[in-house]
């Protein structure tokens, strides 16, 4: 369900005495975790303080918050008069707003400067903000009152807005047990603590093996193969480690996977790669076995509670794909083609390997380094070709030249004195619309730091929402290039580029909504559509019109050659066998370890023995190893969840089609449908039903195979 937190409202009431301030003497000022609860205040309809949080002041603040917002909603609760949408609902929605600015700076530092003081936080909080919001779902008089709303949303004078939100708000009740019985919901809030607690040990772990696990690198001759740009990056680690003249590979996506691709030695290939296949799965005090056991026994026991099959039942029942048998039917559509595809690459990187009389089998730590090979065999081109031309701050202008053109956005620079960041990496944009209306605020955090979490993604520090007054929404995209040396362009991958579209494509669909409910604002979608927005913005880097502008050489400034361009067309589908199994392996191993049910499960065997009976190409490891996937266990949020990228997939080919059906990448009668019926509409339409109103009919799978290049099934239309 959508976290209970996030399901706020502003809040009249600030005022109100928290437990701390009611034993403060009078004349003594505010306490200064105060700052953290109150309004914001400076440009922009205010921002977020980030100069004045301090991690000392991030518990006593998310506990007056929690009790500032149970006050709150004890008010409604206890309302005398009859309940409607707007004393309830609607009252709801302004609820816990102290609490939700609080919540947002505590998770940005808990997902970018993460240390121990913050961890030492999070061990503590995270139970109790479990229990609070466990608190809200099992008041009786609140879901008694919401259940009377909610039973005559049909036939009392809401909007179709208001009657969705109340759906919301009752659906959400009803699967976090606010049917139960009192001792059922009992049960249910122990077990959801000791869930808070264990994805929070969990997530801890893994950081930790990121953090303090490296591979280091004596000698220059070791380095053969790297590119310079990847030299620098790993010489910067080293000193930032004390050891000036060495080389260090972190523990990290963001530096592993460009030694896998480059790196001629190949037992540094194997060294780096077990290090980090084997994040959590080290045996010692960050190994997380024995806590996903844990954590898949009590999401077992809480599902059946709530009356649900498996937790994979219940995880589903409000996404697109509403069933695991339906998202299971698109997996194994995808698998044995993927597989296939597999067995190909593998045998074309032997060849090459034999060629060179390498006298090797491919393994794990091979395939990026001799699917390169391939890939320049075979088309010319290698991703060293590329890179020079992929510098970050160009193709953040290329992100911006998108937004222009698709949905109207233009992107100013905000100066650092108005808007205090809580980094000095970190930058911010004013968004307007095209009639120089403002539209929110991006924030920026490119690189990687100790402390930060790997990957990238986007988040929303405020919701867009009008119905007490126009509210414009602040979003931020966070990733982890190497920094490299001061005053250098960072030049990124061509993966890299198009991550960064991706979570542009996040921040868009936040940017672009236009609703009256923060609850259903922005990027708060189910989350198998939540993908959608973001994968099919991803399309544009490879459009000649971004390429041609941004995609410029960092010494020569002249735009990426058209010959490479039509290679880097010519080989799209290159490696997708990888990509697939990749991807679809751990997609598949959490959909089964949530559908197998109330059993004590052996993670390791689980995974080995489920990956063999699949037929898992034995040249590839999952993308997300079990003991480290931080989308699975370090929270509810991806579990049986994580075939949501490949079931928005669906619908991104599928809508991509549309444009090329049409004028093209950047047909504005297209581009303003997207916006129209996708981007705006938050959870304020049916997911279906919004993809219906963008593209005239359901979605299919053809698309997705097309786009792939894996045989389209013959019983599959084009519409179907
Ligand atoms: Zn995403």
């Amino acid at each position: 369900m959508k976290p209970m937190l996030a399901m706020a409202g502003a809040c009249a009431l600030l005022t109100l005495a928290t437990a701390d301030a009611a034993q403060m003497n009078e004349a003594q000022p505010a306490p200064s975790h105060e700052v953290l609860l109150a309004p914001w205040t400076g440009p922009y309809g205010g921002v977020p303080p980030f100069d004045k949080a301090k991690v000392a002041d991030f518990q006593p603040a998310l506990e007056a918050g929690m009790a500032q917002q149970l006050a709150e909603i004890d008010r409604i609760a206890s309302d005398p008069a009859a309940p409607t949408f707007e004393n309830t609902i609607a009252a709801m929605e302004r609820t816990g707003r102290a609490l939700d600015r609080a919540i947002n700076i505590y998770g940005v530092y808990s997902s970018t400067m993460n240390d121990d003081a913050v961890q030492a936080v999070e061990r503590e909080m995270a139970p109790k903000l479990a229990a609070f919001s466990d608190q809200i779902t099992q008041n009786a008089k609140l879901f008694d009152r919401i259940a009377k709303v909610y039973d005559v949303r049909e036939k009392s004078d809401l909007t179709p807005e208001q009657q969705r939100l109340t759906w919301v708000y009752y659906t959400n009740f009803v699967r976090a047990g606010a049917k139960l019985d009192a001792k059922a919901k009992e049960r249910l809030s122990a077990i959801n603590q000791e869930l808070a607690s264990l994805y929070t040990k969990f997530g801890q772990n893994v950081l930790k093996d990121e953090n303090e696990q490296f591979v280091t690198v004596d000698s220059a001759a070791d380095l053969a193969g790297l590119p310079q740009g990847v030299r620098d990056g790993m010489a910067e680690a080293a000193e930032a480690r004390g050891m000036k003249g060495k080389w260090v590979v972190a523990n990290t996506r963001s530096s592993v996977e460009p030694l896998l691709t480059y790196a001629d030695k190949r037992d540094l290939r194997e060294k780096v790669w077990r290090m980090f296949v084997n994040r959590g799965d080290g045996g010692g005090t960050t190994d997380n076995n024995a806590t996903i056991t844990q954590i898949l026994q009590l999401r077992a026991e809480r599902a059946k509670l709530l009356g649900y099959a498996t937790h994979a039942h219940w995880r589903l029942e409000n996404t697109m794909a509403k069933t695991p048998e339906r998202a299971m039917e698109l997996m194994e559509a995808v698998w044995p083609p993927a597989v296939a595809r597999v067995h190909e690459e593998v045998a074309d990187m032997q060849k090459i390997a034999d060629t060179e009389r390498a006298g090797i089998k491919i393994e794990p730590w091979d395939y990026r380094y001799y699917a390169e090979k391939v890939r320049k065999a075979k088309y010319d081109l290698d991703e060293t070709q590329i890179t020079p031309y992929m510098q970050l701050e160009n193709l953040r202008e290329g992100m911006f030249y998108m937004a222009q053109q698709l949905m109207g956005f233009s992107f100013k620079p905000v100066d650092a004195a108005q808007v205090p960041v809580y980094h000095p990496d970190v930058r911010v944009w004013e968004v307007n619309d095209p009639q120089g209306k403002l539209v929110g605020l991006w924030y920026f955090d490119p690189y990687a730091r100790k402390g930060k979490r790997s990957g990238a993604w986007m988040n929303a520090y405020r919701n867009q929402e009008r119905f007490d007054g126009e509210v414009k929404t602040i979003v931020s995209n966070n990733s982890n290039f190497v920094k490299g040396k001061p005053g250098e362009p960072v030049l990124i991958s061509w993966e890299d580029a198009t991550t960064l579209f991706h979570e542009f494509g996040h921040a868009l669909h936040g940017l672009s909504s236009n609703v009256s409910y923060p609850s259903v604002s922005g990027t708060s979608v189910a989350r198998d559509f939540v993908e959608f927005p973001s994968q099919v913005l991803e399309h544009w880097l490879s459009t000649p019109e971004i390429l041609n502008r941004y995609a410029l050489h960092y010494q020569t400034g002249k735009p990426i050659p058209r010959e490479l361009v039509a290679k880097i067309e010519a080989a799209e589908k290159f490696n997708e066998g990888f990509k697939t199994v990749e991807f679809l392996s751990s997609a598949l191993i959490d959909m089964k370890l949530h559908l197998a049910g109330d059993q004590k499960i052996d993670p390791d065997k689980f995974e080995r023995e489920t990956l063999s009976a699949l037929g898992m190409p034995a040249e590839i490891v999952m993308r997300h190893r079990t003991p480290q996937f931080n989308h699975v266990f370090s929270g509810d949020g991806y579990s049986a969840g994580y075939y949501s990228y490949l079931w928005s997939d669906t619908l991104t080919a599928d809508a991509w089609e549309a444009f090329t059906e049409a004028g093209g990448p950047w047909d504005k009668a297209v581009a303003k449908r997207l916006k129209d019926n996708v981007l705006s509409v938050g959870n304020t339409v049916d997911p279906a039903d919004a993809y219906r109103a963008f593209r005239g009919r359901d979605p299919g799978i053809a698309a997705l195979m097309r786009k792939r290049g894996f045989p389209v099934p013959k019983e599959t239309t084009a519409g179907k």
